[in-house]
């Protein structure tokens, strides 16, 4: 059982933090907070948490080993979750199922039980199961809650419990018969709920039932709740600080004096909140919060609003309780705290709000730069909204953790990856200050976008993430505007998402359903660069001052409350009618569903005219290469706002003089172009989220230009054209001598041109790397990189470190790759001070270690290997899957045998998915594919007798190991041996995508090589030195 007594984890003669906060901020109203709830159950009987079942999991079978039988299972992810990195504070498994014997019900039995008032197990009670058939989980929706009393009291310093009450008071909306509310991770007291209406009238609990799947709590009445009414339920719990922030989790760091200190806090978004207390615990159920915080009095706790009062616990000495202000309304996940010793330097006020940048004590001089930051962009979202921060203070925390995510409560910004908002000007980058300004405006922008107005479901949460990441961008461009803020926005987010987007795997805009099981799917790139990207475009089409009125409008028509996609539709249809810049018989909703309801973009095809002075413009989803199969069976079809200018006019910000395609025409004729001795460009400033593809007579005049003069051409519409072209030439429709000429009119020109191309390199390089033109492929490739290489600052001096730099860690793996001298000798030097102190993880930036490794071991020789070898055995996790990869780097034939020979040969019983990296290392490399293929055919049997029926692991493995083979014969080859070795019914599955993998590669070669092989002659690669 936990105990209730605090360890401390450092001595009483440790260092007390005092804080002070800036103006009294306690003077507050005096708010009703029920007394006569019981404050964490010290007379109740309180049962405990029990461990979770460990599951074996069907998605990762092992790798082969034949006569060694399989005898592990797989920890679960929960029960890993549920053990804290320091296990001498915790439980073990062990204690936890002593305890549990005596509770009796709450071993984790993944099957619904329902516990009686008396707290025995009984079967599941008829009509419960109408929850299990509701695919996203939903609550009944018969009742909503309008406000919390949330106490809290964790043992940070002690067995890392935490204990808890909650009261809510509920309106019922239609009459029902039991309430349902989410509960996950936590035990509560069965005997002390409560439910009273509100008259004080005790409600009969007849029964309760836990739902462990849908993380339900139904509490089965004796009597109907009458509609229109309101109750007021509590309930006591206790649960175990997690290890990581999916909820209340801990972490701690060493301070000055040796000592470690421990953090409690939250990350209750997206499904966590009920982790943390059960809750109504869905984004459109809000409400107002009472948070109470009871710590050691050496400590601080924080939360979304500012402290109300502190009060002596009475019975445990060394604690005190604080109560925070009541919040506005809002949606459970926004809920936060934390208790910690982490301290503030200073308190900005910005109108009248306090502004505070919390970090451990020795850090604090490096959250200046944030400190400075945060009011700007503050005054710059409350200026262009119209719409004041409603909260007194604004805390910005960074935590000593190492979680790479950041989150937006309200009033209480929290950062889990401690470096990434500390900023020396001394030692930090520009990218670092760039990322961590691009952090704080994301963050800062979701307390309007996300808190104030909250997507009613986790599929329209692209409104949160998207909005977001667009505001962050227009407030950085006007806060630091030397930064080119959406010329860089551009490359890093339309262009990067555009390789994404094309894959065809990835989910809409608005996703269709929220997996309970995966709630992190509503979060993938597509809701944040996606999502912002299209709001640009909006932003272009309709104007910024249409733009600006429909945003505004919808704000302060759902503030305090929830909005969906549609919401938004309506409220710039509006805006743009009044104000013209739409059509009448156009709708923001008819345009828009077309881009965030359907997956992928298209890439609209420019054929001018033999004069010039007409086009025919036509529009066709963009298949990215190896995609076709995917691809072709969706009919897609956008409304496409079309934009252009030429070169007479030049003009490139008529981004709202818009030429509409609609989304029932393939092709539309666009007249009154300029003669044909002048360019035009279409897609001004790359605000459409598409690509553009011209005829060759088009793009040559567009190339002539970019030689003469290129700053004709704005920033954003070379990047496009660089990456439009050399998509384009990838995918089969542009000529490799146009996308060549054109990367090489664009050398030298600008750093983000350079990014461009280095982005885009990958199965080129993979392509021409066993061909015979390969050094001359990357003598020009280094022509373009080597510039860029020079500007990171890292010639001057002895090479022994790299910088480290964030924006370039793939310019960095090329140089390298190309063997760049400067590249490869501080790759080896580092490498080599890696080998003598294996244990300095820091030398190695995080960034480019893949590429040292690779580098150390493609040039080095046993040594090197076999150092990396030990580290891969003895390192977990990233690290791990870094050096596995790495190893698969090597030149050397006999090392590459010994590599396939240890890994999946031997008996390590690797999991399939480290024998996908393995293959996909040597698969990378023109020798090494041979040798992956050649396992996989010697050892099929036991390969496939292992895996079983999941083909598509079988399928992955294949792809891998012949993603490089690119010559006729290797297509006989593989189709032969796939032919004779893998029967009918796994043909479909298995080798039609591997097959047709090859058939691409060969197509490939046949159409492009003779053409770059020609191009390279051409223009003197042959034997240029660099
Ligand atoms: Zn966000």
């Amino acid at each position: 059982m936990p105990s209730t007594s605090a360890g401390l984890t450092r001595n009483g003669a440790g260092t007390v933090a005092v804080v002070i906060w800036c103006l009294a901020l306690t003077t507050g109203p005096s708010l009703a907070v029920p007394t006569d709830g019981p404050w964490l159950g010290e007379e109740e009987p309180v049962t405990v948490l029990g461990p979770l079942r460990p599951q074996a999991s069907e998605a990762d079978p092992k790798w082969p080993q034949p006569g060694i039988e399989k005898t592990s299972e797989i920890r679960s992810q929960a029960e890993a979750n549920l053990l804290t990195e320091d296990a001498t504070q915790n439980p073990t498994e062990n204690e936890l199922s002593d305890d549990t014997t005596t509770s009796g019900n709450t071993t984790g039995n993944p099957s619904a039980f329902r516990a009686g008032a008396n707290g025995t197990a009984d079967q599941p009670e008829e009509g419960m199961q109408e929850h299990a058939t509701d695919p996203e989980m939903r609550l009944p929706g018969n009742m909503r809650p309008l406000h919390y009393v949330i106490k809290l009291q964790p043992f940070v310093n002690g067995n890392a419990s935490v204990q808890g009450s909650m009261e809510v008071e509920l309106e019922v909306l239609e009459p029902a018969e039991n309430i349902t509310l989410h509960s996950d991770k936590m035990q509560s007291d069965m005997n002390a709920v409560r439910l009273v209406d509100s008259d004080n009238k005790k409600v009969w609990i007849k029964s309760i039932y836990i739902d462990y799947r849908q993380q339900f709590l139904v509490l089965n009445l004796n009597s109907t709740l009458e509609a229109n009414k309101r109750y007021n339920l509590s309930m006591s719990f206790n649960y175990y600080l997690l290890a990581e922030p999916k909820g209340v989790f801990k972490t701690q760091f060493k301070d000055r004096a040796g000592m470690l200190s421990a953090v409690a806090s939250t990350l209750l978004q997206p499904v966590y909140a009920r982790r943390a207390f059960p809750c109504f615990d869905e984004p459109g159920l809000k409400a107002t919060f009472d948070i109470h915080i009871a710590r050691e009095t050496h400590m601080t706790a924080i939360s979304n609003m500012p402290l109300l009062d502190t009060t002596a616990m009475e019975g445990q000495d060394g604690w005190v309780i604080d109560r925070f202000n009541t919040t506005v309304p809002m949606s459970t996940y926004q809920v936060a705290f934390v208790v910690s010793e982490l301290e503030y330097l200073n308190c900005t006020l910005q109108r009248d709000v306090q502004i505070r940048v919390w970090a451990r004590p020795e850090f604090l001089a490096n959250t200046a730069y944030a400190q400075t930051l945060v009011p700007h962009l503050f005054k710059y979202l409350e200026d262009y909204l119209g719409i004041p921060y409603p909260l007194p203070k604004l805390d910005i925390v960074t935590l000593p953790s190492a979680f790479p995510i950041a989150f937006e409560a309200w009033g209480l910004i929290m950062n889990y990856k401690e470096d990434t908002i500390l900023y020396d000007p001394a030692t930090s980058s520009l990218a670092h200050k760039r990322m961590l300004a691009t952090l704080l405006a994301h963050e800062l922008a979701h307390q309007w976008f996300g808190n104030l107005v909250t997507p009613f479901w986790w599929t329209d949460f692209w409104l949160s993430e998207g909005f977001a990441s667009y505001f962050a961008t227009l407030a950085l461009r006007q806060v630091e505007p030397s930064w080119e803020v959406e010329e860089r926005m551009v490359v890093k987010t339309l262009q990067e998402v555009f390789r994404h987007d094309a894959l065809l795997n990835h989910p809409a805009v608005r996703i269709s359903t929220f997996d309970l099981n995966e709630p992190h799917g509503a979060f993938s790139r597509i809701s944040y660069q996606k999502g912002e990207s299209i709001l640009r475009m909006m932003n272009a089409f309709l104007t910024e001052a249409s733009f600006k009125k429909g945003i505004v409008n919808f704000l302060l028509a759902h503030k305090y409350k929830t909005a969906t996609t549609d919401d938004l539709w309506h409220h710039l249809t509006t805006a743009a009618h009044q104000d013209g810049t739409l059509p009448g018989n156009m709708t923001v909703k008819m345009v828009m569903d077309t881009w965030t309801l359907q997956v992928g973009y298209p890439v609209v095809t420019v054929s001018r005219s033999p004069d010039g002075t007409a086009a025919n413009v036509s529009q066709k989803l963009y298949l990215a290469r190896g995609h076709f199969d995917r691809g072709e069976a969706l009919d897609q079809k956008w409304w496409i706002p079309l934009t252009h200018t030429s070169k007479g006019e030049a003009d490139f910000n008529r981004t709202q003089d818009v030429t509409w395609m609609k989304d029932s025409e393939e092709s539309i004729a666009v007249t009154s172009l300029p003669p044909k001795d002048q360019w035009v460009i279409f897609n001004l400033r790359e605000t459409g989220y598409y690509r553009v593809n011209y005829d060759d007579h088009n793009w040559n005049l567009l190339i002539r230009q970019l030689r003469d003069d290129h700053s004709a051409i704005s920033v954003e519409n070379q990047a496009q054209m660089a990456d439009d072209a050399m998509n384009l030439g990838v995918a089969g429709e542009l000529s490799f001598k146009v996308v060549l000429d054109l990367i090489n009119a664009l050398k030298n020109t600008s750093e983000l041109n350079g990014l461009v191309v280095v982005s885009n390199i990958e199965y080129m390089n993979l392509m021409m790397s066993s061909t015979p033109v390969y050094e001359e492929f990357q003598r020009f490739l280094l022509s373009l990189l080597a510039p860029l290489y020079a500007n990171l600052g890292l010639s001057d001096g002895a090479p022994e470190t790299f910088e480290p730099h964030a924006e370039y860690p793939k310019l960095v793996r090329w140089a390298c790759e190309f063997g760049l001298p400067d590249c490869v000798a501080r790759a080896k030097s580092v490498y080599k001070q890696l080998m003598m102190k294996p244990e300095n993880s820091s030398l190695i930036p995080e960034e480019l270690k893949s590429t040292v490794l690779c580098t150390a071991i493609a040039r080095g020789g046993p040594d090197e290997w076999a150092f990396a070898w030990s580290r891969y055995l003895k390192s977990r996790g990233e690290e791990k899957d870094k050096y596995l990869v790495a190893l698969g780097c090597t030149t050397n034939s006999s090392i590459r045998d010994q590599y396939i020979l240890e890994t999946l040969g031997k008996s390590h019983y690797l999991p399939v998915t480290e024998a996908i990296h393995v293959l996909d290392s040597l698969g990378s490399h023109p020798l090494g594919g041979p040798t992956g293929w050649s396992f996989l055919q010697n050892h099929w049997d036991v390969v496939t007798n292992t895996i079983g029926e999941q083909y598509f692991f079988i399928k992955t493995l294949l792809e891998m190991a012949t993603k490089s083979f690119n010559t006729e014969e290797q297509r006989v080859k593989v189709q032969e041996f796939l032919d004779g070795h893998v029967d009918e019914t796994a043909k479909t599955q298995v080798c039609d995508p591997v097959i047709s993998q090859t058939e691409r590669n060969v197509a490939w070669m046949k159409r492009n090589y003779d053409v770059i092989a020609q191009w390279l002659g051409e223009n003197g690669f042959s034997d240029l030195n660099i």
